[in-house]
């Protein structure tokens, strides 16, 4: 695909977004214009890189649809030097939009159970200058205890509970998570958490479809 017509077609994809009331913060926006979504697809799947739609990325995973991107990073309120932690590298690209939304005072962590991808989207973010972004391979479901709290922790992959390892690195003061919850296949809600002065406060936003979070406090293998 010509440049142009790359930039053309991220733009139409943002600005549907934006007309559907799904991008509403002028920082969601940017972060999102601002992400080559393409740069993150296996070259197959090129074309559809600027399609509402999920892909697959390999290793029987995907990258979400961009209205997902969108609607998480807008319930997460994510402000600049936010501590952010992503369970669910796949591709990086949902990192990518993490990482702008922070900026160069803030941190994601994000954590990958398959080698092959975050090897793969570790590169693909450094090529890309993203300097604010840990890759990390192990399993997510544990949290990352020894960077914690975190001021949002965001899980891209669909959990049978919401694991207590998370609530708990969560910050006491406005802390967010974003969780998607239910079956291994379906029947997902995707579940918005504010910890207030230590207090839980969850909400259920919508129905959802992800790949299952697999780990000790997640879905079994
Ligand atoms: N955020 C990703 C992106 O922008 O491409 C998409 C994530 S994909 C829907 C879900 C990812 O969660 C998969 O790559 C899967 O391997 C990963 N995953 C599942 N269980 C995990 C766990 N316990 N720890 C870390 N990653 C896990």
């Amino acid at each position: 695909m010509k440049n142009n017509k790359i930039i053309q077609e991220r733009l139409n994809l943002i600005n549907n977004l934006k007309a559907r009331r799904i991008i509403v913060s002028e920082n969601v926006y940017n972060a999102m214009l601002n992400v080559p979504r393409h740069l993150f697809l296996p070259e197959l799947n090129l074309d559809k890189a600027y399609i509402d739609t999920p892909q697959q990325i390999g290793k029987g995973q995907t990258i979400s649809a961009p209205h997902m991107n969108a609607m998480m990073c807008e319930y997460l309120e994510i402000k600049p030097g936010d501590k952010i932690l992503e369970i669910g590298t796949g591709s990086g690209y949902h990192a990518a939009i993490l990482a702008e939304l922070t900026g160069k005072d803030g941190i994601v962590y994000t954590i990958e159970r398959i080698p092959e991808l975050a090897i793969k989207a570790k590169e693909k973010l450094k090529e890309l200058s993203y300097s604010n972004v840990e890759v990390i391979i192990n399993d997510g479901t544990k949290g990352l205890e020894s960077k914690a709290p975190f001021d949002k922790i965001l899980v891209t992959a669909a959990s049978p509970k919401i694991p207590k390892s998370l609530l708990v690195q969560l910050n006491p003061n406005n802390g967010i998570l974003c969780i998607p919850v239910g079956k291994r296949h379906w029947d997902q809600d995707l579940i918005v958490i504010n910890r207030i002065k230590g207090k839980y406060i969850k909400k259920k936003v919508c129905k959802v479809i992800f790949v299952p979070l697999i780990g000790e406090n997640g879905f079994e293998k």
